[in-house]
């Protein structure tokens, strides 16, 4: 088994943005592709972003026990990660990235331990994680209401990671992260 790192963070927080600064510093960061019952956005690609499955694919697996977890992240959407996903990744020596929600982190880090490396992206404040997601310009203003509703509740978990980073100046945050992942994959 190797090893894995995980990053949540409420939607908008700029975890993509660092992850990706992430993986063009430090090498054999490979991302697990989840599994979800919601259809494409814009350009995402089946396989590359996700696994997008049908409600009745998803459930079906549940029922076979193919995910090590699996979240109804936003009402009547559900995403998981595949056991094979970790199969896939670690037969290459990579070490694995998760971006999963709140719940799905905690779970995770319960799962697998020390082989695990927790990481929570903290945004600023609230108005500012509303300015980050109307800014972004993905989401329909009801999708951005859904996601500032939740982030309150998401922010409640963040004691729970082994570590927080705020996200306020960009290229701090990025050095934070890529510290604690060196000194993980290091140890
Ligand atoms: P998440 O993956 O957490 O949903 P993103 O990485 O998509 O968040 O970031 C949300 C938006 O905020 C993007 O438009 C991104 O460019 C912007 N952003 C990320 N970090 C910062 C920052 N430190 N300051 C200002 N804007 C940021
Ligand atoms: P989006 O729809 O914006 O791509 O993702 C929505 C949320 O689902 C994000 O918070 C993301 O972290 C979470 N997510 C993606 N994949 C998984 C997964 O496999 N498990 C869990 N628990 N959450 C996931």
């Amino acid at each position: 088994m190797g090893k894995l790192i995980i990053f949540s963070a409420p939607s908008g927080s700029g975890k993509t943005t660092i992850v990706r600064r992430l993986m063009s510093s430090i090498e054999g960061l490979e991302f697990s592709v989840s599994a979800t019952s919601r259809q494409p956005r814009g350009v995402e690609q089946n396989g590359q972003d996700y696994y997008f499955l049908s409600a009745e694919e998803f459930d079906r697996k549940i029922e076979e026990d193919a995910f090590v977890e699996w979240e109804e992240v936003y009402a009547g959407t559900k995403y998981g990660t595949l056991r094979s996903e970790l199969e896939r990744i670690w037969s290459k020596g990579h070490t694995i990235l998760f971006d999963v929600d709140v719940k799905g982190g905690v779970r995770l880090k319960d799962i697998f331990g020390q082989d695990a490396l927790s990481v929570f992206i903290m945004p600023p404040s609230i108005e500012e994680l509303r300015n980050r997601l109307v800014g972004r310009a993905t989401d329909s203003p009801e999708k951005i209401e859904q996601r500032l509703a939740k982030a309150g509740e998401e922010l409640g978990y963040a004691d729970r990671f082994d570590v927080v980073v705020v996200n306020d100046n960009l290229e701090e945050a990025v050095e934070r992260v890529a510290e604690v992942v060196g000194e993980f994959i290091a140890c």
